[in-house]
């Protein structure tokens, strides 16, 4: 089973992806047999690229691809876009995608794929949809958020605004809430980034 998860013996949890496995091959350095238990085999030389993986953080494959061809995992977010609207997706399970903003159950083959774009995955981000849920609770406008986390992408610095007490902050990550002050904050670009189509418009006008 094609599936990505969070490394466990590694310093730092890292994603890693390939086949799930429960019964990993021994060591090919040394010729260690390893326990039975919850790995990734990334593939590559036979044994030699297995994770052990904390099991809450595996998210299998779907089989559909966004709008880069990148792959959609299960907990995945993705934003739907297009030159009129724009949405956001959590991927349930393998066949099923949850509209966050009206809570519609789709199937995620009837998504097209050129109008999704991974952004981030509920394990990194696992206060999106409170924040996304409460711009709508609050009749607020939804902020426009191409990635979650802008290191290593083009899009300049988040910018975050608290409303309860006013802090601006900019950050490489979404975060949905202020810790010092348990506000939320409403998310917007240090520079301005622009939707399919609005540049269009905007070269026209
Ligand atoms: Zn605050």
């Amino acid at each position: 089973m094609k599936a990505r998860a969070k490394s466990s013996n590694t310093p730092c949890p890292i994603w890693v992806q390939g086949d799930y496995i429960t019964e990993p091959p021994i060591r090919p350095v040394d010729g260690a047999k390893r326990p039975a238990g919850h790995y990734i085999d990334k593939g590559g030389y036979p044994g030699a690229n297995v994770y052990e993986i904390s099991i809450e953080t595996l998210c299998r494959d779907t089989g559909a691809v966004d709008c880069r061809k990148r792959g959609i995992f299960e907990s995945d977010i993705l934003l739907y876009e297009t030159e009129q609207e724009i949405g956001y997706f959590i991927i349930q399970d393998t066949e099923t995608a949850v509209d966050i903003i009206n809570g519609e159950i789709l199937e995620i083959k009837e998504l097209q794929t050129q109008d999704i774009k991974v952004i981030g995955n509920m394990i990194d981000f696992p206060d999106f949809v409170e924040g996304i849920r409460h711009c709508v609770d609050t009749e607020r406008e939804v902020p426009y958020l191409p990635a979650l986390d802008v290191m290593e992408t083009p899009y300049p610095f988040l910018k975050m605004t608290c409303i309860k007490c006013g802090h601006v902050t900019l950050g490489c990550r979404y975060t949905a809430k202020h810790k010092d002050c348990e506000g939320y904050f409403t998310a917007d670009f240090a520079t301005k980034i622009y939707r399919k189509g609005e540049q269009k418009e905007k070269a026209f006008a």
